[in-house]
């Protein structure tokens, strides 16, 4: 495998600040990279700071990180809700909201703002990179980049090649990713990739469980943690993830690969339509709005 060459990389632009590019910014902004980061409103990306020195300072305590990096990385970070922003970055991750619709729209803005050569890259958790990377105006400098949530502490990145990826933008984007101390696995373009389409089929199960009433919340949380060793029990994680995330991506899996297997439980699509996304709208299957969670079933 070859190293690339990732001495010009300097600036690393990251779209949308919520759970995952707030992640993304804090590790490449830890890692020395000036970072920009975009989204919709100011009131999200000031929400999103205040994220990311919390979970640097949380950082500082565990003897993770040197006190005096993170008042470094911070002012590393720009914001700003323009794409005009990312004019001068050499890769741009996008980790807007998983919606196909919404992530073509952005990228066909996006584009005319970088440079001719940037690197454009998606944190996408299941929609095809080639389709993606087709109403871009760089397909073969296009690629999946995708991050685990909580991003500073989970050590894979998936990455995925599109159909016209070209080799050096893999070897580039590979090389980076483990210059921030990660490990990465190489998927192929299918709907969900790897991680997804073996984890999201078990937390869909995990609901159906629910559904048809086989135990409550805590008994099949506590159940796959101490039966099966999962460190979070599935629901938890699902809230953890995103229930919006989570219905996204089955949806996509049920229609990329036309299996009725991969259904969306209709009750993890009741709790999205009623806006209980999980932990970020401090309500899923769990309620977050006292100090522990509580299970709502
Ligand atoms: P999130 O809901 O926390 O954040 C999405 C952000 O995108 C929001 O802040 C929203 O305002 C912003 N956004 C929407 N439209 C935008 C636009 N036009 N321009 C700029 N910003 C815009 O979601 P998330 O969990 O951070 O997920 C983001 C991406 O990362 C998705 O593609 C998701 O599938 C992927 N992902 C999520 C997880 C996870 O566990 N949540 C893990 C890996 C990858």
């Amino acid at each position: 495998m070859a190293e690339a060459d990732i001495t010009d990389i300097k600036s690393i632009g990251v779209l949308g600040a919520g759970q995952m590019g707030a992640g993304i910014a804090q590790v490449f902004s830890l890692a020395g990279y000036d970072v920009k980061l975009t989204d919709i409103s100011e009131e999200t990306l000031a929400e999103s700071l205040k994220t990311i020195e919390h979970h640097m300072k949380r950082q500082v305590t565990k003897g993770r990180v040197n006190p005096d990096d993170v008042s470094s990385a911070l002012t590393r970070i720009e914001t700003g809700t323009s794409y005009s922003l990312f004019g001068d970055c050499d890769v741009v991750i996008e980790a807007a909201t998983e919606n196909e619709e919404l992530k073509r729209e952005i990228f066909k803005e996006l584009c005319p703002a970088l440079k001719a050569d940037a690197i454009l890259c998606s944190n996408t958790s299941s929609i095809s990179i080639t389709r993606l990377a087709s109403v871009t105006d760089r397909p073969a400098k296009f690629m999946g980049m995708h991050f685990m949530n909580p991003v500073p502490v989970m050590q894979l990145v998936e990455l995925i090649r599109g159909i016209a990826t070209e080799e050096s933008t893999f070897d580039t984007i590979r090389t980076l990713t483990q210059a921030l101390g990660k490990t990465t696995a190489s998927a192929e373009d299918f709907p969900a990739f790897i991680v997804n389409r073996v984890l999201l089929p078990m937390i869909n199960e995990a609901v159906y469980t629910l559904y048809e009433g086989v135990g409550s919340v805590d008994a099949i949380d506590t159940a796959m943690r101490l039966g099966a060793n999962h460190p979070m029990g599935p629901l938890e994680l699902a809230d953890f993830i995103g229930l919006d995330t989570c219905l996204a991506i089955m949806s996509v899996l049920y229609e990329g690969l036309a299996d009725t297997k991969y259904r969306p439980c209709p009750l993890l699509v009741k709790y999205v339509e009623a806006g209980w996304v999980g932990q970020k709208a401090g309500r899923g299957f769990y309620d977050y709005s006292g100090d522990t969670p509580v299970p709502t079933r």
